[in-house]
């Protein structure tokens, strides 16, 4: 990695589930590194015993490739400064830690929890902020990793820096204190840890969320302390819920990311979804592929103030990825929501079934329901309806439909079955002349027998001629009683 190559990485911590914001934070880093031929990694920051949950890291990376994210360097993958997993690399946080003690920059914490709860009790009391360094002691004993290690941090008036987003930022003392480096356990501290992992790999840039931009300044104290020099930081902005009035908490959508793939939201919707949440290509442009944005993403187009998640915005999205594919990855894309409700014994009729799926759903949770409501019936069971369902809204009676029933069998037995579109045009020129409710509805009705499903033509060219003929029949004879 040389100086002039660009490393991102995605540092997640293990600790439940990946939902959209980790997402994207990883993908404007993936996207970044990508562009510039340069270096993504995953890093596992699991220096939290107590919040680790079993199975997380598997699951990050599952998720991660799901939308399509690789790395270079990840948990399966060290890289030339070893493992990518925190709690692997506990003697590089230890080496770093006896640097600051040696520039007498790092004592260990004198204190017992009490007496420290005592002296934050008082502060409060007192209507100040607590900080721990006005309790630094004037000797540093020597540290036997027993005690947690603490920064002497620096007593500087403010603190100014620069965020590629959002542009010079700045602080007062207050923001930086004697925090803890090395726990009592061992593990570092997320602050110490990162800092130190950055530098190590040679992070070049951070991507991450806001809620760290008031930790900056103490970040600043620790690469200051180290005399390692600043990555660029790029703070992403937050994702709002759709009415804009709030961050997207776990209610409203910040779900796991998998179960957006158990909906039947594609990964090429999702990777182009979430890409556009407070960044843009800088035009119109809606529909990107992975390619289209490594090749225009930049971090002059990645906006302060926060993206909203917009569901419609969504479902839009990827029905627009589902008329993309082709008919075979279509039809095992719908086939297991079909089977959930009945066995498809002639997948001929599914694959006929295929052009109206792609103009009546936007995940399998819309056909999901319109399976449970039946309006796909029609293609594996003979439609069992009152008669009266024959009549449109402006007829007299059922019986009205009959000759048009009549001649509508008179020409789909003369039509091509061939496509839609040909069965359609057997009937249209006549249901123009005499109406098309008159001659659609109790078409319609014979073959479904139900005031909603797909149109006429669909279910037609689904069940095929044969079966066409035979259910208008069916209704002819209803109406004759
Ligand atoms: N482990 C931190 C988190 O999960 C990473 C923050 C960072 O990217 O520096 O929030």
């Amino acid at each position: 990695m040389n100086g002039d190559t660009v490393v991102t990485r995605f540092a997640p911590s293990p600790t439940g589930f990946m939902h959209i914001g980790g997402v994207r934070t990883a993908l404007f880093a993936y996207l970044f590194a990508r562009k510039h031929g340069g270096t993504f990694i995953l890093r596992i920051e699991d220096t939290d015993k107590a919040r680790e949950v079993a199975g997380s890291i598997e699951h990050i990376q599952e998720s991660l490739r799901w939308i399509g994210i690789d790395w270079d360097f990840g948990p399966e993958m060290h890289g030339p400064f070893g493992s990518t997993i925190q709690s692997q690399r506990l003697s590089i946080y230890k080496t770093y830690a006896e640097k600051l003690i040696a520039k007498g920059l790092a004592y260990p914490d004198p204190y017992t929890q009490e007496q420290v709860d005592a002296f934050r009790k008082k502060a409060e009391e007192e209507k100040r902020p607590f900080l721990f360094r006005d309790h630094r002691p004037e000797q540093f004993e020597a540290w036997d990793g027993t005690k947690p290690l603490r920064l002497k941090a620096p007593f500087i008036k403010r603190y100014t820096w620069t965020d590629a987003v959002r542009g010079t930022l700045e602080a007062g003392e207050e923001a930086v204190d004697d925090i803890i480096l090395i726990k009592a356990d061992g593990y570092p501290t997320y602050n110490f840890a990162h800092i130190v992992d950055d530098a190590e790999m040679g992070v070049t840039h951070i991507m991450r969320g806001d809620e760290f931009i008031s930790s900056l300044p103490k970040f600043l104290s620790i690469y200051d302390a180290l005399g390692i020099p600043y990555p660029v930081f790029v703070t992403l902005p937050p994702i709002l819920r759709d009415d804009r009035t709030k961050k997207l908490g776990k209610r409203d959508g910040a779900k796991d990311i998998l179960s957006y793939r158990a909906e039947g939201y594609l990964p090429q919707t999702m990777m182009n979804f979430l890409a556009l949440i407070g960044w843009n290509p800088g035009t119109e442009q809606e529909i990107l592929s992975q390619s289209e944005l490594i090749e225009l993403f930049s971090i002059d187009h990645i906006q302060k103030g926060g993206g909203a998640f917009n569901d419609e915005k969504l479902d839009w999205m990827n029905k627009q990825y589902l008329e993309k594919l082709s008919s075979d990855v279509f039809l095992s894309y719908v086939t297991p929501t079909f089977e959930k409700y009945f066995a498809v014994h002639n997948k001929e009729v599914l694959v006929r079934t295929l052009p109206v799926l792609r103009e009546r759903i936007h995940t399998l949770t819309d056909l999901e329901h319109q399976l449970k409501e039946g309006e796909y019936d029609y293609l594996e069971k003979t439609p069992l309806y009152d008669v009266s369902l024959l009549k449109w809204k402006k007829d007299e009676s059922y019986k009205d439909a009959l000759p048009r029933l009549l001649k509508v069998h008179e020409l789909l037995t003369e039509a091509s079955f061939e496509s839609l579109e040909t069965i359609k045009e057997s009937i249209w020129q006549y249901a123009e002349e005499v109406g098309r409710g008159e001659v659609l509805w109790p078409l319609r009705t014979a073959l479904t027998g139900r005031e909603r499903s797909p149109d006429p033509f669909s279910c037609a060219y689904s069940i095929g001629r044969e079966e066409t003929l035979k259910r208008i029949e069916n209704a002819c004879a209803k109406i004759e009683g």
